[in-house]
């Protein structure tokens, strides 16, 4: 730990005279909101709800991996003229290692927990630690709960702006929700079945649609041989065809295990920030698994 700490005292240290070698011009912000957020799906939601109104700043880029990615300087000199942070707080090491840092940089950043009276899953064994499941967002009823989070966040930083914010997340909650019903819907006869991924992000999706997350990353590492062939045994035992990865976790075991079971590698990205089309595709794409 003690080189990511001086790693990130190093990369403050870049932030500042990023910004003093190069201040950004007072009208990057217009009168608009600058909103920092973790991951993409949560700058999807922030733009639906702040409509034109909130610009906002990724931190974990689409393909980077959120549980060891690692700000860029010049990030964390935009991050200084962000008005709020959007945590997932949810645990998730990106924000573990770096919120304080974040804070550091600056004091003046509203922080904002989008988990706010969101129910979480124990762990699905991609941490290390004891903490909740932190990929709740792929869950659309508790996306429409993080609308509603956003919602309250913005209007107490922009309070003439109040009700848009409100009718923008209740607009957004009823598209989650329709989206959740022709989900379910899709998904229903499948109910039970059990699907392969390489990192576990997908434990929410599937306790809302009754179906098994079987992942092979075990405690955020590539699995043992003993644990490999145990997936191999259990894959074959429950006739799986589809292995699911997604860009930003590269596996070499997925590759070994879809050649032992011949199974086919597809991809289900959880930090697509095309949120609605991204969950109906993964929704489709599993059908189209069990249907095999
Ligand atoms: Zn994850």
């Amino acid at each position: 730990m003690t080189t990511l700490k001086a790693r990130i005292e190093l990369f403050a240290g870049i932030a500042a005279l990023v910004l003093f070698l190069f201040p950004l011009p007072a009208a990057a912000a217009g009168d608009g909101i600058t909103a920092a957020v973790t991951i993409a799906p949560q700058a999807f939601l922030v733009d639906r709800v702040g409509a034109g109104r909130v610009e906002t700043l990724v931190m974990v880029p689409p393909g980077s991996d959120p549980h060891v990615y690692e700000p860029r300087p010049r990030q964390l000199a935009l991050l200084s003229r962000a008005a709020v942070y959007f945590q997932l707080g949810s645990g998730i090491e990106f924000e573990n290692a770096w919120m304080g840092r974040f804070v550091a940089v600056n004091p003046e950043m509203k922080i904002c927990d989008l988990s706010r009276s969101i129910e979480l899953l124990p762990s699905s064994g991609c941490h290390t630690g004891s903490g909740p499941d932190p990929h709740y967002w792929l869950s659309p009823r508790k996306a429409a709960r993080m609308a509603e989070n956003i919602a309250i966040c913005l209007a107490r930083l922009d309070p003439g702006s109040a009700e848009l914010y409100r009718e923008n997340a209740r607009a957004l909650a009823a598209e989650l929700s329709a989206l959740h019903e022709e989900i379910s819907e899709l998904l229903a006869p499948h109910r039970g079945r059990a699907f392969l991924v390489f990192h576990p992000a997908w434990s929410y999706f599937a306790a809302e649609y009754g179906l098994v997350e079987l992942a092979i990353e075990d405690e955020g590492k590539e699995p043992s041989a003993r644990r490999l062939k145990e997936l191999i045994d259990e894959a074959r035992r429950r006739e799986i065809s589809t292995i699911f990865i997604a860009p930003a976790f590269p596996a070499a075991s997925a590759a070994a295990i879809g050649d032992e079971i011949s199974a086919r590698l597809v991809e289900l990205d959880p930090l697509s920030g095309d949120y609605l089309s991204n969950l109906r595709k993964a929704a489709d794409r599993l059908d189209e698994d069990f249907r095999r």
